[in-house]
């Protein structure tokens, strides 16, 4: 791996294919599996990951709004894309580059069959939403009869799936609420089979209720968080590798005195002679004002630097007191070792928060 020279999200290919693997190890031979790949593939590259998966015989792919199918479609991604959280404004772009809307309530289910039936489609791919718990996106359960009255009767559309997601399947002391999300999406997957003319695959959990509730697979599983490493707990994340490692270097060094102060607004006073570090990084790259302050460390030669003062726009500054470092060495923001989750938790948020939030001007060096 050649020297960090300015600040890169590497992401190893190789860690993706472990991940990819370790969730299937978990599956029935039968179950399929979607990757979703919302909002640049949470913060690496979509295209590249998309492509990676796309060889390895993903079933699905999923995203969040129709501009991120798009742009997977004229990457050349030709696997199903499930669009999570469609606007009709963009029901005719949608049919066009063929991606596949969730379809949540009445309003858009209408809006979309009316959009579907004007460009002349017939039997066109949806999947129906329903909420069982988390209110958020879906029907309730009890709209099944007027939802199969709709579909039955309509040769535009054809219902591919029926899906539902878990509230809190990370956290195991909210089993009951889980486990009550399952028997409701399993009452409703009866109901529509019952009534439906056709034959809808059905699917639920995330990537923690995919480890946590082997009961609850049903036909397929969407996985996000655990391909690109992190299992939202200390023994998920034992056997997930974290793809991503975000690096920069040491810009300057300087040393200020006692009293003296640093950053915007003053807000760290040294209390002695304080050797700091300034990094190119800042808050328009990801690294969020909640993370200075003394609230998040980086790693440089492998000892821990503590973010102090203010994250600026581009850049932060750390305390090195006491690391033995030269102005260009190299600084480990997050990677497999120092985990994202562990830089996340620092500042009480989650892995995915930090992730997603990698901007787009940091270079991305991809191995394979
Ligand atoms: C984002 C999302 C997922 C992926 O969840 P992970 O916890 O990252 O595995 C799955 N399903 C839906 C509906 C989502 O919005």
């Amino acid at each position: 791996m050649s020297k960090t020279q300015e600040t890169t999200l590497e992401i190893d290919l190789s860690k993706l294919k472990h991940n990819f693997e370790f969730i299937k190890s978990n599956l029935h031979d039968d179950t399929k599996v979607l990757a979703v790949v919302k909002a640049f593939a949470y913060g690496s590259d979509s295209e590249i990951i998309a492509h990676y998966l796309q060889e390895l015989d993903i079933a699905y792919f999923a995203v969040a709004y129709v501009s991120e199918g798009i742009q997977l479609r004229k990457a050349g991604i030709h696997k199903p894309i499930l669009v999570l959280h469609p606007q009709p404004v963009n029901f005719k772009a949608l049919i066009e580059y063929r991606l596949e809307p969730n379809l949540y309530n009445f309003r858009v289910l209408n809006e979309f069959i009316a959009v579907a039936t004007d460009l002349k489609q017939t039997e066109y791919p949806i999947h129906i939403k329903f909420n069982t718990g988390l209110n958020r996106l879906g029907f309730n359960a009890d709209a099944v009869n007027t939802i199969t009255n709709i579909t039955n009767t309509c040769s535009t559309i054809k219902v591919t799936s029926i899906f539902s997601h878990l509230a809190a399947s990370e956290d195991l002391n909210e089993r009951e609420f889980t486990v009550q999300q399952i028997e409701c999406f399993k009452a409703i997957k009866i109901a529509f089979e019952a009534k439906s003319t056709s034959k809808p695959f059905a699917h639920l959990t995330n990537t923690s209720g995919i480890l946590n509730y082997p009961e609850a697979h049903f036909d397929m599983v969407r996985t996000g968080i655990g391909l690109y490493g992190f299992g939202n707990s200390v023994i998920h994340n034992k056997n997930l590798k974290p793809i991503a490692a975000l690096k920069s270097i040491i810009s300057q060094i300087h040393t200020i005195q006692e009293g003296e102060n640093l950053g915007y607004n003053m807000a760290f006073t040294a209390k002695e002679t304080t050797k700091t570090a300034t990094i190119p990084i800042g808050h328009a790259d990801g690294i969020s004002r909640q993370y200075g302050n003394g609230k998040a460390c980086v790693f440089i030669n492998n000892q821990k630097a503590p973010i102090i003062g203010n994250v600026c726009m581009d850049m932060i500054m750390v305390d090195i007191t006491t690391i033995d470092c030269n102005e260009g060495d190299e600084v480990i923001i997050y990677d497999g070792q120092h985990t994202a989750s562990d830089f996340a938790i620092s500042a009480k948020t989650i892995s995915y928060e930090i992730i997603t939030a990698t901007s787009k001007r940091i270079k991305r060096d991809i191995h394979r």
